[in-house]
């Protein structure tokens, strides 16, 4: 028999790793349904992101989260506090969440430290100054702190967005496409950094984001939203190499399908041969001898080889700097993708070497 404190650890473990629950919830305006039996949890101070295509349902999901939106079924729990469920909504102000906004949501008429502790009304004006002054260095703007926000980079803004959402020390952090208004090159190092400043504060997080990039950068465990369905919520790794289904696959990473036949439960044919593969206990189909599938073949399954007696020729190639990405033919029309060094430079119609490495044989119904 467990002894209680057995008991006492299992229950807080449980908080730990359910400390943000989102348990079936259903979301409708007027009548329509946005957003179905929604179900993840978020492990304390890790950072979630909801991923998915304009029009989702995913900022609507965001927006329940803060106490924006009430649900119609199912519960929200933060902390093992319930937020919302049918017929109850804990008013926002009450959740302690912070957020930061695409558009950065800046108090225009006050300077750097004054947006940071404008919030700060539990702690004392010196504890608030040493406060914002923490933070200040944390988002490396030393020097900055009395600059106007029409005096910041877009870039510098959002770091200040996101020390003033985080200065009042809140329970869960939300930040709504924080990125989108900037640009490529920016979004990559800003994620990065964004990260490493919400993980030193052990800040629990999930971010909204239609760029599976910054997902990737940002996220722990990664929720693919498919037409206000979770479809997937797992590991950035997961949900690239072991996709649900063909929407994630085609979602998440590039990638082509090529027709295949099982040949058993767990072989495949196709015309670059025969594969297998390992049945998953997350498979939504199982699959038997003589069924038509479609096999996820990745670029990265791919390698380009001068010496292989397998050929396929050049139709697109897009320059990446370092890599092509080629799209190549194979005899029956097919196409796969693969990217190659850049110094291997191929013309279109041109037949290449190539061989197979795939790790994950991925197969669809
Ligand atoms: P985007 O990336 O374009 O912002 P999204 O995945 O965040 O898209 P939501 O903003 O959650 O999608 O919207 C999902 C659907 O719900 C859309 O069809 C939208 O028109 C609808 N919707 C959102 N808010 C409301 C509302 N207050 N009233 C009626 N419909 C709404």
């Amino acid at each position: 028999m467990p002894n209680s404190n057995d008991i006492m650890m299992s229950e807080s473990q449980d908080l730990i790793e359910n400390y943000l629950s989102v348990d079936n919830v259903s979301i409708g305006f007027e009548e329509r349904e946005i957003l179905s039996n929604i179900t993840f949890q978020l492990k304390r101070g890790d950072i979630g992101c909801l991923l998915g295509p304009s029009g989702c349902g995913k900022t609507t999901l965001l927006r329940s989260i803060a106490g924006f939106e009430s649900v119609d079924d199912g519960m929200i729990k933060l902390n093992n506090k319930a937020l919302s469920h049918q017929g109850y909504l804990l008013a926002a102000e009450q959740r302690n969440i912070g957020m930061v906004f695409q558009d950065y949501a800046l108090f225009s008429h006050l300077n750097v430290i004054d947006n940071i502790t404008f919030g700060l009304h539990r702690f004392s004006k010196a504890q608030a100054k040493t406060r914002a002054n923490d933070l200040i260095a944390r988002i490396g703007l030393v020097g900055k702190e009395l600059a106007m926000p029409h005096e910041l980079s877009g870039g510098e803004q959002q770091r200040v967005a996101l020390a003033r959402a985080l200065a009042p020390e809140p329970q869960l952090l939300l930040l709504d496409e924080p990125f989108s208004n900037l640009d490529v090159e920016l979004r990559e190092t800003l994620s990065r950094d964004v990260r490493d400043i919400i993980k030193q504060s052990n800040t629990t997080a999930l971010m909204v984001t239609h760029d599976q990039n910054e997902a990737f950068v940002m996220a722990d465990n990664i929720g693919v939203i498919q037409s206000g369905k979770l479809a997937q919520w797992g590991s950035a790794y997961t949900i690239y190499h072991e996709p649900i289904n063909a929407f994630v696959a085609d979602f998440v990473g590039q990638g082509v399908f090529l027709e295949g036949n099982m040949r058993s439960a767990s072989e495949v044919e196709t015309t670059l041969g025969c594969f297998e593969r390992e049945i998953s206990s997350t498979e939504q189909d199982s699959l038997e001898s003589g069924d038509k599938v479609k096999v996820l073949i990745r670029p990265d399954d791919i390698i380009h080889d001068d010496d292989s007696e397998l050929t396929a020729r050049v139709i697109t190639r897009d320059f990446r700097g370092a890599e092509f990405l080629y799209t190549l033919a194979l005899a029956n029309g097919e196409e796969l993708l693969v990217m190659v060094p850049s110094h291997h430079n191929h013309a279109i119609n041109e037949l290449i070497g190539i061989r197979l490495e795939i790790d994950h044989v991925v197969v669809f119904k």
